[in-house]
């Protein structure tokens, strides 16, 4: 008979949920640069404060570059704010 060791079924971790603290993605918002319409952007914060990503527009369809700054909180209380210039990408 074969008894399974047991640490090997202990090494499974449980996954951490952590649905109040979202500090590592951002949703914003842009303006596409050729129709202006307002498109969604999803933005990971791991990849770094200073981001470049090209995005199709969901209505024109066209590519959008978009240049993303993240600007980390001051202090308590405050949040992070994101800048995003849009350039066409031609
Ligand atoms: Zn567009």
């Amino acid at each position: 008979m074969k008894k399974k060791p047991k640490h090997l079924s202990e090494k499974k971790k449980k996954k951490m949920k952590r649905p109040a603290e979202r500090r590592n993605e951002f949703t914003a918002t842009y303006a596409c640069a050729v129709c202006g319409e307002e498109n969604e952007v999803f933005i990971e914060l791991r990849n770094g404060n200073k981001q470049t990503l090209v995005e199709d527009c969901e209505i024109c369809c066209r590519p959008n570059v978009l240049n993303i700054l993240v600007i980390p909180a001051a202090g308590e209380g405050d949040e992070d704010s994101i800048l995003i210039d849009v350039e066409f990408e031609g």
